[in-house]
Order: structure tokens, then C-alpha cells, then sequence
């Protein structure tokens, strides 16, 4: 309906996509809230000479066939287009690893480097390490902390660089405006996952990116029943993006789009909510004599925390600390006592979550623990916070700390 930066994150959520042609019928326009769930595989033609004339059809927003999407996944294409500026459209994909796919595809060609941070989510590191080695290209990667890394890391067969703020298990943060500055001043064409903060938190086209990659699963869908990806990209990018996700295939379900769009109408306040509990929780954390580090960006004095200020207009619940030493059986110890966070991978829903992270362990570009921080202190833990009360999160967290003592006893 609107695109107006001018209006708040809530107000935008509420109009994003919103279209009376996807919502009404003749005689009645939006006649409806929300687009009706489309199933089709089939779209008809009035006749062959409407058939023939079909391809012309076939660009966003068009009926021709199902696997160019109906107006249930049009309109969170659009919304999510709307969220971004100085995006020219989204393509959506079943899976944030397939939309990280989709990009790379898009951009790499055989004898092509790939510069990746050395903090990038894992299966990312390993499409790089497998996958795209397979098809000829190179993937290098650099410390995501040092800019004079990256800049000494660019070579002749640059092509395009994988950029990820903050990393996805140490929330190390990358000073994205300059990476891109030095990409751009190269021809490299800079590809960041931006599933942390989302376009509410961070605007990573303004701040210089090209192809910005989402996974929905994460604070879109906002209720862990949901797997979807999306790209969005600038006008440059977005033919070649498209070509390739129509190339290859990619469409995701009408249901899904549903739930989609379902979830982001209350994005903005789910993560208000996670990100202010996700700072009490890191506050507390902080004043723990068992926390040797705590990894959360939007913490005042916490490493990152100046650039995340400058550049980011939010956050999420998604953070980690690194225990004061101590041993796997403590860690795994205190993992198993808590009782209100769930032992599961991925992040954003209602629920808070909690994995061990051993961030060291996948890196090749850069040490962890980090500068700083002692040897010793590298069994860490992830914690997806949700929308439980702070205070009863808190209370479990301490309580399971008793675990992590008594088992280090
Ligand atoms: C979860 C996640 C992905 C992958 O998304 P899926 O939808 O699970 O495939 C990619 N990047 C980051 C940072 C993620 O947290």
C-alpha cells in the first residue's frame, strides 16, 4: 500500500504488500484482509492466442504459470520489497540456505574468487567448500574483524563477497558500509546475509550492499513452523537473481507465503520484545563470575557495540557467552538444566532456545577465541531469546548456573 520510510517499522508491517487487485473481487475491492491462499500449478488462457502471447506475461505480479507464485506470494514479495530501500524486488526460496544458493549462482562463474567472513553461518562456509569448489569457483576467506584483511584478500578473480553482521555464533560485528566500499571500488559484488537484524535493524542496501539474503524462517515467520528464504536485491542484480531462481526452479507455497505474511505483520513488535529481553539477559550475564564473555552487540561497552550503534536501527534475542573455562560436561551440564529454553537449532520464534556453539572449531581465517579473551575460555553457548517474561528466563538461567558449578565441582 505504501512504502514511506517516514512511518514507523509497526505501521509499515501493517500495510507492506497490501494491494486491493490481490485482496477483492470485482465490483468489491479489498474485499478481504489478507490475500487469499492461491493454489494453483495450472493458470488458463481464454484462448491460444492468449497462450501464445503468455511469455509476456511471464514478469512479476502476472498470471502464467504456478511456478511464477499467484498473489498470496506476490504480496510478500512486495512487502518485503517495500521494507528495504532502494530495493527493485524479492525473490523468494523454500529455504534460507536455498535463497544463499540462489545468490551465489546468480553472481559466480567458474575461475571466480569468493570472499567469505570467516564468522559466516556454517552450511554458508559449506556451499563455498563444496558445491561452488565443485563448480570451479574459489572461496577465501578473511578475518571478519580486520579491514586491512579484507582489503589484502581482493585479487584479480574477485567476484563477489559474502559478508554477514553480526557473525552468526559470535556476533562479532563487521563494519559492513566499509567492506562494501572496498568491494564496489573492485567491481565485487558484496552479497550479505542479513537474518540478524532484518530490514527493521539494519537497511543493508542503503548502507552499500547489493544483494541482500533473508532466512524467513528466522523472525518472518516468528513461530517455528515455517522454513522460507528471500533475496533482495537492487535494480542492477535483480534481472540475474530472477532469471536464476526461474532457472533453476525455485517457488515456494502459497500456505507458506500465507503464514509468511502472517508472521510479519507483528515483526516489529516480536522483536522490540526479543531484543530489550535479550539486553537484560545479556546484562545479567555480564555481572556473572562464571561469564567469561558475553556476545551481544547491543550491549554498551560490549565489542561491536559502537558500530551496531552507528549503523543498526535494531536488533534481535539472538546472542552467546563464553564460559570462564570449565569443561564440555559443565557446559552440556548447564545446557540440560534449564527448563524454559528448548534444545534446538534456529532462532526468532516465540519460544527462547539454547545450543552449544564451539565457534573455533569451523574457522580458518581468524582465531577464537578472539584477542583478548584467554584460551580457556572457548566453550561457549547460544541463546535465541523469545517472548517469555525476562525475569522467569533470568531465574532459569541462574538456577541452571548451580548445574554448571556442581558439575565443575
Ligand atoms: C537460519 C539461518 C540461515 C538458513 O536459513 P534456513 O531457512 O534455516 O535455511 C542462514 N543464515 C543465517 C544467519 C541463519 O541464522
Amino acid at each position: 500500500m505504501t512504502s514511506d520510510n517516514k512511518l514507523g517499522p509497526q505501521t509499515r508491517l501493517t500495510h507492506a504488500g497490501r494491494k486491493a487487485e490481490w485482496t477483492g473481487v470485482e465490483g468489491h475491492p479489498s474485499a478481504v484482509v489478507n490475500p487469499p491462499i492461491w493454489r494453483a500449478s495450472t493458470h488458463l488462457y481464454p484462448n491460444t492466442k492468449a497462450l501464445k502471447e503468455g511469455p509476456k506475461n511471464n514478469c512479476d505480479g502476472r498470471f502464467f504459470y504456478g511456478r511464477r507464485g499467484s498473489p498470496t506470494q506476490w504480496a510478500l514479495c512486495d512487502a518485503l520489497t517495500s521494507l528495504e530501500p532502494g530495493a527493485a524486488g524479492t525473490m523468494l526460496y523454500p529455504s534460507g540456505v536455498a535463497a544463499l544458493t540462489g545468490a551465489f549462482l546468480a553472481v559466480l562463474r567458474p575461475g571466480d574468487v569468493l570472499l567469505m567472513s570467516d564468522h559466516a553461518y556454517e552450511p554458508t562456509r559449506a556451499l563455498g567448500q563444496t558445491l561452488l569448489k565443485d563448480f570451479g569457483v574459489e572461496t577465501r576467506f578473511f578475518d571478519p574483524l580486520d579491514p586491512a584483511a579484507l582489503e589484502a584478500a581482493f585479487c584479480e578473480r574477485s567476484r563477489a563477497l559474502l559478508l554477514e553482521s553480526p557473525g552468526s555464533l559470535t556476533m562479532e560485528m563487521q563494519d559492513i558500509p566499509a567492506a562494501c566500499a572496498l568491494a564496489k571500488a573492485r567491481g565485487v559484488v558484496t552479497i550479505m546475509d542479513n537474518t540478524w537484524a532484518g530490514p527493521l535493524g539494519f537497511t543493508a542496501l542503503e548502507h552499500g550492499v547489493d544483494i541482500s539474503v533473508m532466512s524467513l524462517t528466522k523472525h518472518v515467520g516468528g513461530h517455528s513452523d515455517l522454513m522460507m528464504g528471500s533475496i533482495t536485491t537492487t535494480e542492477q542484480w535483480y534481472a540475474p537473481v530472477r532469471r536464476m531462481a526461474q532457472l533453476t526452479g525455485q517457488v515456494v507455497s502459497p500456505d507458506d507465503a500465507s503464514l509468511a505474511l502472517r508472521g510479519l505483520r507483528t515483526m516489529a513488535m516480536r522483536l522490540e520484545r526479543s531484543t530489550a529481553t535479550g539486553l537484560a539477559v545479556a546484562e545479567w550475564l555480564e555481572k556473572q563470575p562464571e561469564v567469561a564473555r558475553v556476545f551481544c552487540p547491543m550491549l554498551p561497552g560490549s565489542p561491536g557495540h559502537e558500530i551496531w550503534k552507528r549503523d543498526f536501527t535494531g536488533g534481535c534475542g539472538l546472542m552467546g557467552f563464553a564460559f570462564r573455562g570449565g569443561t564440555v560436561e559443565a557446559r552440556n551440564a548447564f545446557i540440560d538444566a534449564l527448563k524454559l529454553f528448548g534444545i534446538g537449532y534456529s532462532r526468532g520464534g516465540f519460544e527462547s532456545l539454547v545450543t552449544p556453539a564451539d565457534p573455533g572449531t569451523i574457522r580458518t581465517a581468524s582465531p577464537w577465541p578472539p584477542k583478548g579473551m584467554a584460551e580457556t575460555d572457548r566453550l561457549a553457548v547460544r541463546l535465541a531469546i523469545g517472548l517469555e517474561d525476562a525475569a522467569d528466563l533470568i531465574a532459569d538461567l541462574d538456577q541452571a548456573m548451580g548445574a554448571w558449578r556442581a558439575a565443575s565441582e
